[in-house]
């Protein structure tokens, strides 16, 4: 029986890029029936502010795998992206974009550079938890959470199993984020274990980058969180020469879309003048998906000698390299004339029979003791010249509990008892409270409760609180800086 799948032909260049697509696709023989959705611009203007309409989810949830073309989001106005907005709602925990260098046809500094970026895809600061607690100071919520990190670095093992791969490079910056990128690099090591076969190495995330600019063929799999990833793809595919030409996919346990990495290209749309590149390698990434694999190989192998023969959209053609320059259109022709052919000079795609489905187990996490062992309770105070001495004595001043004031920080630096006078301050203040050293009682969340009546009482604007917790005796929460 025939795949049925959704799509999407998009805003922009999207309907130029996917008709051609589409052509190559029917051309090489894939096993598909296609069902088209409107999502993106024309939706958003009809009023629905999502940019997706129920209809279209239903089509999406009865077909499982999804074919967008890119969509332009329209700045402001409470318009929520269909991007993000699909991503999380058909959980597609996982973000694959391959990298690799197609020189000396797409000019790239690295020749042999050829990896694949595996990110974390509904967590991290992409929960978009944002909140204004002072004139001066705005917060947003990073959220790990361990079996969300957990599922990314298993697909990241098996993908790496799957296709070949030698070696995983986790990126974090757990030398400043120790309890949650410090959580998916000890889960990562944990994880690196139960895989013997794959060389496994950690990278801070700064150099990390720097090396993907100037080393990136030392790189296989790298696996690594939301945001981090979403900025380490750009600098892959720039480094590759080849932003116009990336595919990526995005998948979950049931659910898979696949998309071309760059945006609609307003500036060229109607054109007919788009390389079709992108997405077309979204399309082959989601017949490797679907276990249609020698039609894959088809399709990529006569797209590679396309590239080699020199037929070039103008994005990539240069006098020196290209023969001829082409539109999307007759891209897609040449193409489709070339299936059946490999390239001479390019490294040919060569896909085994075996489907590519990865199903991801996670070990469920024993519960731990949970103990509270302290609060932060956070402050808007602007008073005094903001003198952290005089806010700290009269935090002091509070009527007597179990709790005591250890600590006042500023933007997560101690400022209180014996800061830096040299210390800039803003109107944010966190003050740390934890049990006096003579009460041998555990703390009961009502403490908090009076701690804050006191709070109130002095007319000391609390705007939040973050209770501290030991779990199994092991602190769940960072330290100030200097206490
Ligand atoms: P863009 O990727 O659309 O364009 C950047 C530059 O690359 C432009 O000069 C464009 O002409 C060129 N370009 C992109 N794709 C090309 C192709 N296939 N062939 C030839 N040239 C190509 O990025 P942008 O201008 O920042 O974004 C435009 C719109 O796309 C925005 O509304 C953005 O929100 C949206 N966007 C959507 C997606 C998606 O749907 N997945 C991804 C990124 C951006």
């Amino acid at each position: 029986m025939k795949q049925r799948i959704t799509v999407a032909k998009g805003d922009g260049i999207g309907p130029e890029i996917m008709d051609a697509t589409i052509k190559i696709l029917k051309a090489a023989g894939a096993d598909l029936e296609y069902d088209f959705i409107e999502i993106g611009k024309k939706v958003y203007q009809a009023g629905e502010k999502s940019g997706i309409s129920q209809q279209s989810w239903n089509n999406l949830r009865k077909n499982k795998i999804f074919l967008k073309a890119p969509i332009t989001t329209p700045q402001g106005g409470g318009y929520k992206s269909v991007n993000v907005t699909i991503r999380k709602s058909l959980s597609l925990f996982s973000n694959v974009r391959p990298c690799r260098a197609y020189t000396p046809y797409v000019r790239s500094h690295f020749p042999k550079m050829d990896l694949v970026i595996i990110r974390e895809n509904e967590e991290d600061l992409y929960a978009g938890i944002e909140h204004q607690q002072t004139n001066e100071v705005i917060q947003c919520l990073k959220l790990v959470s361990r079996p969300g990190s957990e599922r990314i670095i298993r697909y990241a093992f098996e993908y790496a199993l799957a296709y070949n791969r030698k070696k995983i490079t986790c990126m974090t910056k757990d030398n400043i984020m120790k309890q949650t990128d410090g959580m998916f690099h000890s889960l990562f090591d944990e994880i690196a274990a139960e895989y013997p076969g794959i060389e496994t190495e950690h990278r801070i995330i700064d150099i990390g980058a720097a090396m993907i600019a100037g080393r990136p063929e030392a790189f296989d799999v790298i696996v690594t969180l939301n945001l981090y990833g979403d900025i380490i793809s750009d600098i892959a595919a720039e480094v590759a020469g080849s932003v116009g030409l990336g595919g990526s996919a995005n998948v979950g346990e049931n659910f898979a879309m696949f998309e071309a990495i760059h945006g609609s290209a307003p500036d060229i749309a109607g054109k007919g003048i788009a390389n079709p590149s992108g997405l077309l390698n979204g399309a082959i990434l989601m017949l490797v998906h679907l276990g249609q694999n020698k039609v894959a190989e088809k399709i990529e192998n006569a797209w590679l000698k396309t590239l080699e023969d020199g037929i070039h959209t103008g994005d990539i053609f240069r006098k020196d390299m290209s023969f001829k320059r082409v539109g999307t259109d007759e891209f897609a022709e040449e193409v489709i004339n070339r299936l059946g052919q490999k390239p001479l000079d390019l490294t040919p795609a060569s896909f085994d029979e075996t489907g590519r489905q990865i199903h991801i187990i996670t070990k469920p996490e024993s519960a731990k003791v949970k103990e509270l062992v302290g609060v932060d309770v956070f402050l808007d105070w602007n008073e005094n010249d903001r003198n952290p001495e005089i806010l700290g004595k009269i935090i002091d001043k509070l009527p007597a509990t179990h709790l005591k004031l250890k600590m006042i920080t500023n933007r997560g630096v101690k400022v209180y008892p014996d800061g830096q006078p040299e210390i800039f301050c803003t109107d944010h203040w966190r003050c740390r409270f934890v049990l006096t050293e003579t009460s041998n009682h555990r703390i009961a969340q009502n403490e908090i409760i009076h701690l804050l009546q006191n709070f109130a009482s002095a007319g000391l604007d609390f705007i939040k609180t973050e209770n501290l917790y030991n779990f199994n005796g092991i602190r769940g929460y960072s330290l100030g800086q200097g206490e």
